[in-house]
Protein backbone atom coordinates (compact mmCIF):
# COMPACT_ATOMS: atom_id res chain seq x y z
CA UNK A 1 0.00 0.00 0.00
CA UNK A 2 2.78 2.53 0.73
CA UNK A 3 6.25 1.49 -0.61
CA UNK A 4 9.09 3.79 -0.40
CA UNK A 5 12.34 3.01 -2.29
CA UNK A 6 15.52 4.43 -2.00
CA UNK A 7 14.27 7.98 -1.14
CA UNK A 8 16.88 10.77 -0.41
CA UNK A 9 16.36 13.83 0.97
CA UNK A 10 18.22 17.18 1.39
CA UNK A 11 18.08 19.82 3.27
CA UNK A 12 20.72 22.34 2.34
CA UNK A 13 24.22 20.64 2.97
CA UNK A 14 22.50 17.73 5.52
CA UNK A 15 20.93 14.76 3.76
CA UNK A 16 18.18 13.47 6.29
CA UNK A 17 17.15 10.77 4.33
CA UNK A 18 19.91 8.79 3.24
CA UNK A 19 18.58 5.78 0.80
CA UNK A 20 15.32 5.10 3.00
CA UNK A 21 12.87 2.18 2.04
CA UNK A 22 9.60 1.28 3.22
CA UNK A 23 7.28 -1.02 2.28
CA UNK A 24 3.64 -1.18 4.30
CA UNK A 25 1.50 -3.65 3.22
CA UNK A 26 -2.59 -3.41 2.74
CA UNK A 27 -4.24 -3.19 6.92
CA UNK A 28 -0.64 -2.92 7.92
CA UNK A 29 0.55 -0.77 10.54
CA UNK A 30 3.77 0.34 10.83
CA UNK A 31 5.20 2.46 13.34
CA UNK A 32 8.53 4.50 13.04
CA UNK A 33 11.04 4.86 15.81
CA UNK A 34 14.22 7.11 16.30
CA UNK A 35 15.58 9.70 18.21
CA UNK A 36 15.05 13.39 17.34
CA UNK A 37 16.10 14.43 14.09
CA UNK A 38 16.61 10.68 12.49
CA UNK A 39 14.13 11.79 9.62
CA UNK A 40 11.18 10.60 10.83
CA UNK A 41 8.59 13.48 10.19
CA UNK A 42 10.28 14.54 7.24
CA UNK A 43 9.44 10.68 5.82
CA UNK A 44 5.94 10.84 6.10
CA UNK A 45 6.01 14.60 5.00
CA UNK A 46 7.69 12.94 1.39
CA UNK A 47 5.45 10.55 1.35
CA UNK A 48 2.48 12.62 1.67
CA UNK A 49 4.34 15.35 -0.89
CA UNK A 50 4.70 18.11 1.80
CA UNK A 51 8.23 17.84 1.14
CA UNK A 52 9.89 16.87 -2.38
CA UNK A 53 12.43 13.72 -2.86
CA UNK A 54 15.38 14.38 -4.37
CA UNK A 55 16.21 10.71 -5.58
CA UNK A 56 14.19 7.31 -5.29
CA UNK A 57 10.26 6.57 -5.89
CA UNK A 58 7.18 6.59 -3.65
CA UNK A 59 4.18 4.45 -4.40
CA UNK A 60 0.67 4.85 -2.43
CA UNK A 61 -1.91 2.10 -3.39
CA UNK A 62 -0.13 1.66 -6.24
CA UNK A 63 0.30 4.86 -7.74
CA UNK A 64 3.40 7.09 -8.08
CA UNK A 65 3.54 9.92 -6.27
CA UNK A 66 4.60 13.31 -7.72
CA UNK A 67 5.43 12.11 -11.15
CA UNK A 68 3.99 10.52 -13.95
CA UNK A 69 6.23 8.40 -16.56
CA UNK A 70 5.75 9.59 -19.95
CA UNK A 71 7.44 7.78 -22.72
CA UNK A 72 9.98 6.69 -20.23
CA UNK A 73 10.75 9.62 -18.40
CA UNK A 74 9.03 10.86 -15.48
CA UNK A 75 7.33 14.10 -15.53
CA UNK A 76 6.24 16.57 -12.31
CA UNK A 77 2.62 16.05 -11.84
CA UNK A 78 0.87 19.31 -12.12
CA UNK A 79 -0.60 20.67 -8.79
CA UNK A 80 -4.17 19.27 -9.41
CA UNK A 81 -2.93 16.09 -9.46
CA UNK A 82 -0.67 16.31 -7.00
CA UNK A 83 -3.52 17.60 -4.71
CA UNK A 84 -5.90 14.48 -5.59
CA UNK A 85 -2.87 12.15 -4.57
CA UNK A 86 -2.76 13.71 -1.37
CA UNK A 87 -6.49 13.34 -0.81
CA UNK A 88 -5.99 10.04 -0.51
CA UNK A 89 -3.45 10.41 2.07
CA UNK A 90 -5.19 10.86 5.63
CA UNK A 91 -2.27 13.12 7.99
CA UNK A 92 -2.34 13.20 11.87
CA UNK A 93 0.24 15.56 13.16
CA UNK A 94 1.13 16.37 16.77
CA UNK A 95 -0.81 19.51 17.07
CA UNK A 96 -4.41 19.30 15.94
CA UNK A 97 -4.67 22.03 13.55
CA UNK A 98 -8.24 22.77 13.43
CA UNK A 99 -9.87 25.78 12.29
CA UNK A 100 -10.65 27.37 15.37
CA UNK A 101 -13.60 29.05 14.33
CA UNK A 102 -15.44 25.80 13.00
CA UNK A 103 -17.38 23.57 14.67
CA UNK A 104 -16.45 19.62 15.36
CA UNK A 105 -19.11 19.31 12.33
CA UNK A 106 -17.85 21.74 10.13
CA UNK A 107 -14.00 21.34 10.66
CA UNK A 108 -15.07 17.51 9.59
CA UNK A 109 -17.52 18.41 6.43
CA UNK A 110 -15.18 21.44 5.17
CA UNK A 111 -13.11 18.96 2.79
CA UNK A 112 -15.64 16.25 1.62
CA UNK A 113 -18.29 19.59 0.66
CA UNK A 114 -15.35 21.92 -0.51
CA UNK A 115 -13.20 19.32 -2.50
CA UNK A 116 -15.45 16.32 -3.15
CA UNK A 117 -18.30 18.39 -3.93
CA UNK A 118 -20.71 15.69 -1.20
CA UNK A 119 -23.56 16.74 -0.53
CA UNK A 120 -23.95 19.12 2.76
CA UNK A 121 -26.21 16.64 3.97
CA UNK A 122 -24.45 13.39 2.94
CA UNK A 123 -21.07 15.12 4.50
CA UNK A 124 -22.92 15.87 7.66
CA UNK A 125 -24.01 11.93 8.11
CA UNK A 126 -20.98 10.80 7.23
CA UNK A 127 -19.05 13.18 9.69
CA UNK A 128 -21.47 12.34 12.46
CA UNK A 129 -20.40 8.57 12.37
CA UNK A 130 -17.06 9.51 12.17
CA UNK A 131 -17.83 11.28 15.85
CA UNK A 132 -19.70 8.69 16.92
CA UNK A 133 -16.32 6.36 15.98
CA UNK A 134 -14.09 8.77 17.83
CA UNK A 135 -16.64 8.68 20.57
CA UNK A 136 -17.42 12.37 20.21
CA UNK A 137 -20.74 11.74 19.29
CA UNK A 138 -21.86 14.95 21.60
CA UNK A 139 -19.33 17.36 20.65
CA UNK A 140 -20.25 18.19 16.83
CA UNK A 141 -21.25 21.58 17.90
CA UNK A 142 -18.30 22.21 19.77
CA UNK A 143 -15.43 24.55 18.93
CA UNK A 144 -12.38 23.57 19.07
CA UNK A 145 -11.66 25.91 22.11
CA UNK A 146 -14.53 24.03 23.80
CA UNK A 147 -12.83 20.55 23.44
CA UNK A 148 -9.38 19.29 25.35
CA UNK A 149 -6.69 18.46 23.76
CA UNK A 150 -7.48 14.59 23.27
CA UNK A 151 -10.84 15.58 22.02
CA UNK A 152 -9.32 17.90 19.36
CA UNK A 153 -6.51 14.87 18.15
CA UNK A 154 -9.78 12.64 17.49
CA UNK A 155 -11.49 14.96 15.56
CA UNK A 156 -8.48 15.67 13.80
CA UNK A 157 -8.64 12.08 13.06
CA UNK A 158 -12.03 11.94 12.01
CA UNK A 159 -11.59 14.77 10.05
CA UNK A 160 -9.14 12.91 7.96
CA UNK A 161 -11.23 9.44 7.61
CA UNK A 162 -13.94 12.15 5.91
CA UNK A 163 -11.78 11.57 3.10
CA UNK A 164 -11.54 7.94 2.80
CA UNK A 165 -7.99 7.89 2.84
CA UNK A 166 -6.21 5.03 1.28
CA UNK A 167 -3.28 5.24 4.18
CA UNK A 168 -3.20 7.04 7.22
CA UNK A 169 -0.15 8.68 8.46
CA UNK A 170 0.41 9.99 11.93
CA UNK A 171 2.67 12.24 13.09
CA UNK A 172 3.42 11.48 17.19
CA UNK A 173 -0.14 12.01 17.87
CA UNK A 174 0.25 11.92 21.47
CA UNK A 175 3.05 13.91 22.48
CA UNK A 176 1.47 17.05 22.77
CA UNK A 177 -1.33 16.01 25.17
CA UNK A 178 -1.52 15.74 28.87
CA UNK A 179 -0.58 12.34 29.88
CA UNK A 180 -4.24 11.76 30.84
CA UNK A 181 -5.62 12.35 27.75
CA UNK A 182 -3.40 9.68 25.42
CA UNK A 183 -5.59 6.52 26.19
CA UNK A 184 -8.21 7.62 24.09
CA UNK A 185 -6.36 9.18 21.29
CA UNK A 186 -4.40 5.82 21.07
CA UNK A 187 -7.61 3.94 21.90
CA UNK A 188 -8.89 5.50 18.69
CA UNK A 189 -5.61 4.17 16.75
CA UNK A 190 -6.04 1.03 18.21
CA UNK A 191 -9.47 0.72 16.69
CA UNK A 192 -9.11 1.75 13.71
CA UNK A 193 -5.95 -0.39 13.09
CA UNK A 194 -8.21 -3.19 14.14
CA UNK A 195 -11.03 -1.88 11.27
CA UNK A 196 -7.69 -2.80 8.47
CA UNK A 197 -6.53 0.79 8.13
CA UNK A 198 -3.34 0.85 6.69
CA UNK A 199 -1.16 3.11 8.91
CA UNK A 200 2.37 4.71 9.60
CA UNK A 201 2.34 6.05 13.03
CA UNK A 202 5.97 7.78 14.21
CA UNK A 203 5.86 7.73 17.95
CA UNK A 204 7.19 6.84 21.50
CA UNK A 205 4.41 5.19 22.25
CA UNK A 206 6.12 1.90 22.63
CA UNK A 207 3.57 -0.03 24.54
CA UNK A 208 1.33 1.29 21.38
CA UNK A 209 3.49 0.09 18.70
CA UNK A 210 4.09 -3.54 20.61
CA UNK A 211 0.64 -4.25 21.35
CA UNK A 212 -0.57 -2.62 17.30
CA UNK A 213 2.24 -2.75 15.05
CA UNK A 214 2.34 -5.17 12.57
CA UNK A 215 6.07 -3.61 11.90
CA UNK A 216 8.55 -1.61 12.74
CA UNK A 217 11.53 0.39 11.43
CA UNK A 218 13.66 2.04 13.47
CA UNK A 219 15.76 5.20 11.80
CA UNK A 220 18.96 6.50 13.02
CA UNK A 221 20.43 9.56 11.43
CA UNK A 222 18.72 9.42 8.12
CA UNK A 223 19.07 5.38 7.79
CA UNK A 224 16.74 2.46 8.21
CA UNK A 225 19.26 0.56 10.97
CA UNK A 226 16.74 -1.85 12.12
CA UNK A 227 13.51 -3.35 10.80
CA UNK A 228 11.59 -6.50 11.47
CA UNK A 229 8.12 -7.59 13.08
CA UNK A 230 7.25 -5.83 15.90
CA UNK A 231 7.22 -8.33 18.23
CA UNK A 232 11.11 -9.38 17.39
CA UNK A 233 12.72 -5.53 16.99
CA UNK A 234 10.89 -4.77 20.32
CA UNK A 235 11.67 -7.21 22.45
CA UNK A 236 15.08 -8.33 21.19
CA UNK A 237 16.45 -5.42 18.80
CA UNK A 238 20.03 -6.07 17.25
CA UNK A 239 21.13 -2.86 16.60
CA UNK A 240 23.40 -0.80 19.34
CA UNK A 241 21.36 2.18 18.58
CA UNK A 242 17.72 0.57 18.81
CA UNK A 243 18.89 -0.93 21.78
CA UNK A 244 20.08 2.69 23.35
CA UNK A 245 16.19 3.95 22.06
CA UNK A 246 14.76 1.35 23.65
CA UNK A 247 16.54 1.02 26.92
CA UNK A 248 15.76 4.96 27.41
CA UNK A 249 11.73 5.16 26.50
CA UNK A 250 10.89 2.34 28.13
P1 LIG B 1 11.62 14.61 16.07
O1 LIG B 1 11.55 13.30 16.82
O2 LIG B 1 12.33 15.66 16.87
O3 LIG B 1 10.31 15.07 15.54
P2 LIG B 1 12.33 13.67 13.40
O4 LIG B 1 12.88 12.29 13.41
O5 LIG B 1 10.91 13.85 13.03
O6 LIG B 1 12.61 14.36 14.81
P3 LIG B 1 12.86 15.44 11.20
O7 LIG B 1 11.92 16.51 11.62
O8 LIG B 1 12.47 14.60 10.05
O9 LIG B 1 13.26 14.52 12.42
O10 LIG B 1 14.23 16.16 10.88
C1 LIG B 1 15.36 15.47 10.39
C2 LIG B 1 16.47 16.46 10.18
O11 LIG B 1 16.12 17.36 9.15
C3 LIG B 1 16.80 17.33 11.39
O12 LIG B 1 18.19 17.48 11.45
C4 LIG B 1 16.11 18.62 11.09
O13 LIG B 1 16.79 19.69 11.69
C5 LIG B 1 16.21 18.69 9.58
N1 LIG B 1 15.09 19.43 8.97
C6 LIG B 1 13.79 19.07 9.02
N2 LIG B 1 13.02 19.93 8.33
C7 LIG B 1 13.86 20.86 7.82
C8 LIG B 1 13.69 22.01 7.00
N3 LIG B 1 12.47 22.37 6.54
N4 LIG B 1 14.78 22.73 6.68
C9 LIG B 1 16.00 22.36 7.11
N5 LIG B 1 16.24 21.28 7.87
C10 LIG B 1 15.19 20.54 8.23
MG1 LIG C 1 9.26 14.67 13.95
Amino acid sequence: MVDVREVRKHFGHIEVLKSVDLAVQPGEVCCLLGRSGSGKSTLLRCINQLESIDAGEIFVAGERIGYEEKRGKLHPLSDRAVARQRRSIGMVFQRFNLFSHMTALDNIIESPTGVLRTSRSTAKARALELLDRVGLADRADHYPRQLSGGQQQRVAIARALAMDPAVMLFDEPTSALDPELVGDVLGVMRDLAADGMTMVVVTHEIGFAREVADTVVFLDGGEVVERGAASEVLTAPEHASTQAFLSRVL
